[in-house]
């Protein structure tokens, strides 16, 4: 089987076309959040849809369940901001109407539109709203299904897509699909959905059957506490279109057909489980060898869902007789002899508990593996052949907060609130949320940054996701009016690769370099310099800084000439090597109060442009301007070592043995770079985690404490 997958290149299904837009269904946030989503058919599929079971069921979840499996549905849209949830009877007349006005703007039937929704529940839905923003929608249509993928999105850290290309009847067949849900879901405003649109030709029931077994091997293994959200469904729309004889009934084509949804959803499905709210590490809990398969999902379930077994992964402990105990809870609960005398039970592959009793186990060595971000449970009762996995996550300090904070405030006489020192007055959320000492340390702390420089590299997530990229500008301006001068120096990796796909072109990596040839270099400097680089500016300035956007060239801030390629390593064309910082440039921003945001082009002789790592830029950049800090903002934890641990520190020794190889592509780069700052006097590199918002300031104010995360020098 060709299969193509998220990491690939997604090709739309042919006749799908994909949008979003800002509908303001949110009666707070940024007015430009994309909230509204649609993907559309351009011939009536065939539809199959799973939904929740919940009685308590929003109106989208009535209207699809009592529709599918059907055929003859064009387009499904989906807001986020509004659960259209526990309204009364306005919710079905509501959820046509968005139908309706969806339909009217599509040039569809209104029956051929299913909606969806996700947020917060028991507030009517803006129909006015969603109504004007329906044409915008319809302008919006296109092959690219990322927008769509982030307007259905809530809580979820990550966008959600998974992809796969197959052959049927000697053609290719496309199937995409996009997903929200976090993996830990409060009943009261969480949910999962997800759509897939394939240009397959299969009939509404053998898409049912096909789309039903999947979701009970993927998104039904997630647990969720409090179980079930009032929302969640996954809808499959199958159009036809890529021209492949119809896949009738069983046979090799309905088993590719098959493997690939199964496949999709179980991408997904992890995705939603890793992406728990506030989780940090996802939890796969495999329970074996009982005689009822049923019984044995049920206690994955309870397992992966105890939230003492979750606290205890959080914190890094094997928690194996909390697993025992949920496990045995449960069975009692449901007043079953099941035997539990040969019980097995492996943690990280490590068998801690057998026959009855704890089995010595080499104690440091799990509490390593532990420290993964993926935690195996397997328990074997020995006693039959039937097993079933629940996927989970950890429980953390940040599921509370994000929870607790959802919609509102604490309230007054609420242990939240008496947590908080000012509750009662409605103050900036810092004076709510954090305690007095904390902050008096805090700030006592952050005074001994005043007027250090700091350069942040800004990359990977931070700069794609809505969310992440404001909590950045604001960290940044906050930062600065601590007394820190921030620099900031971006890369723009995917901004850059879409583009040149957009215009035909294949993006090449060397050793975590992208190979540049000429016609590249023009559109990566159109792109970092015009687009990304104004982005970020534009954002900082949004919140409250005085950034100003710079490349490379001007004032010959980096001059550079083209990089020698190394022996034996490809020759990576209009890649550039800095030769010198302008760091004069850099000074007269930051004495006036600027906060310089630096797009890595360098300038050769003759005014030839190089693209420059922006990671190498950054460290020298942190070099010239005698910067105290460098900050690398990333999409891991930090550099990881051939078994995933963290390295805290590192030598230069250590970089030049690859540490066995384990240290690639970008990562290599970056570790390169925090070796060349180290020399060149910066006092400490950071690298932190991106993908949670707010993650500089956390790491500068725990550098008071080190808490063995990664900074070099280590600890
Ligand atoms: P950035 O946008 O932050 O520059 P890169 O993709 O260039 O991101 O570099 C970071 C990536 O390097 C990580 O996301 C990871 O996929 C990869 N990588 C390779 N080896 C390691 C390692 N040992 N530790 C951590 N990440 C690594
Ligand atoms: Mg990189």
């Amino acid at each position: 089987m060709s299969t193509s997958n998220a990491q690939g290149s997604i090709v739309c299904p042919v006749g799908f076309r994909f949008a979003a837009t800002a509908a303001k269904i949110r009666e707070s946030g940024p007015p430009d959040r994309k909230d509204l989503a649609a993907v559309v058919s351009e011939v009536p599929c065939a539809a199959a849809g799973v939904f929740t079971v919940n009685r308590m069921c929003a109106a989208p979840v009535s209207y699809g369940a009592s529709r599918l499996p059907a055929m003859g549905i064009r387009a499904i849209v989906a807001n986020s901001g509004n659960a259209n949830a526990l309204t009364g009877a306005r919710g079905a007349i509501d959820e046509r109407a968005v139908a309706a006005a969806a339909a009217a703007a599509l040039q569809v039937a209104p029956e051929e539109v299913l909606t969806a929704s996700t947020g917060a529940i028991g507030t009517p839905l803006p129909v006015e709203r969603m109504r004007a923003a329906m044409p915008a929608l319809a302008a919006a249509l296109g092959a690219d299904v990322v927008p769509a993928a982030e307007a259905i999105r809530t809580t979820d850290l990550k966008t959600k897509i998974a992809a796969r290309t197959i052959e049927l009847d000697g053609r290719p067949v496309h199937m995409v699909a996009i997903c929200k849900g976090s993996g830990m879901i409060h009943p009261q405003m969480a949910t999962m959905l997800c759509f897939v649109a394939t240009d397959a030709a299969v009939s509404p029931a053998v898409l049912q059957a096909t789309l039903a077994a999947a979701v009970e091997d993927s998104f039904n293994t997630i647990t969720v506490d409090g179980d079930m959200s009032t929302n969640d469904c996954v809808i499959a729309l199958a159009n036809g279109r890529s021209g492949a004889r119809a896949i009738e009934g069983r046979g090799p084509e309905l088993d590719r057909f098959s493997a690939a949804l199964h496949e999709v959803c179980a991408e997904l499905a992890r995705a939603v489980a890793a992406d728990g709210e506030g989780a940090t590490k996802l939890l796969i809990v495999d329970v074996e060898g009982l005689a009822d398969r049923a019984l044995a999902r049920d206690l994955a379930r309870a397992i992966a869902g105890g939230s003492l077994v979750k606290s205890g992964i959080f914190g890094g402990d094997p928690s194996w007789g909390r697993i025992l105990s949920a496990m045995g809870a449960r069975l009692g609960a449901r007043g079953l002899d099941t035997d539990v005398s040969r019980v097995a039970l492996d943690i990280q592959g490590m068998r801690v508990y057998e026959n009855g009793v704890p089995i010595p186990f080499d104690r440091e060595a799990l509490s390593e593996l532990m420290l993964k971000s993926e935690i195996a449970v397997r328990l074997d009762f020995h006693a039959g052949p039937e097993k079933a996995r629940a996927l989970g996550c950890d429980l953390t300090y940040d599921y509370v907060k994000i929870n607790a904070e959802y919609y509102s405030t604490p309230k007054a006489g609420s242990p939240a609130a008496a947590k908080a020192p000012s509750a009662t007055t409605s103050g900036p959320p810092a004076a709510r949320d954090i305690d007095r000492d904390a902050v008096v340390e805090a700030l006592s702390y952050i005074q001994r940054f005043a007027g250090k420089r700091a350069v942040i590299k800004y990359g990977g997530a931070a700069m794609i996701d809505p969310t992440l990229k404001r909590s950045f500008a604001k960290e940044v301006v906050l930062l600065q009016s601590a007394g820190l001068r921030p620099i900031v120096v971006h890369g723009g990796g995917p901004e850059i690769t879409r583009t040149l796909e957009r215009l035909g072109q294949k993006s090449e990596f060397a050793d975590g370099q992208r190979v540049t040839g000429a016609e590249d270099v023009r559109i990566v400097e159109m792109v970092l310099t015009g687009k990304v680089n104004t982005e970020i500016v534009t954002l900082l300035n949004a919140v409250g800084g005085r950034a100003i956007g710079l490349s490379g060239k001007d004032g010959r801030l980096l001059t550079a000439h083209k990089l020698a390629p190394a022996p034996g390593k490809p020759d990576l064309g209009f890649v550039g090597e800095i030769e010198a910082v302008n760091s004069d440039v850099i000074d007269m921003l930051l004495d006036r109060g600027y906060i310089p945001v630096i797009s890595p082009v360098g300038m050769g002789v003759d005014g030839v442009s190089y693209n420059i790592n922006a990671d190498v830029a950054a460290a020298e950049i942190a070099v010239a301007t005698g910067a105290s800090r460098l900050i690398f903002l990333t999409d891991v934890a930090g550099i990881l070592d051939a078994d995933g641990k963290l390295i805290t520190s590192l030598r230069a020794g250590d970089l030049e043995a690859g540490l066995g190889g384990a240290i690639r592509g970008g990562m290599h780069v970056k570790a390169q770079a925090v070796m060349s700052a180290l020399a060149g006097g910066v006092q400490a590199v950071h690298i932190v985690d991106g993908r949670i918002p707010h993650s500089i300031v956390a790491e500068l104010l725990r550098g008071a404490r080190p808490f063995g995360r990664l900074s070099y020098p280590g600890p």
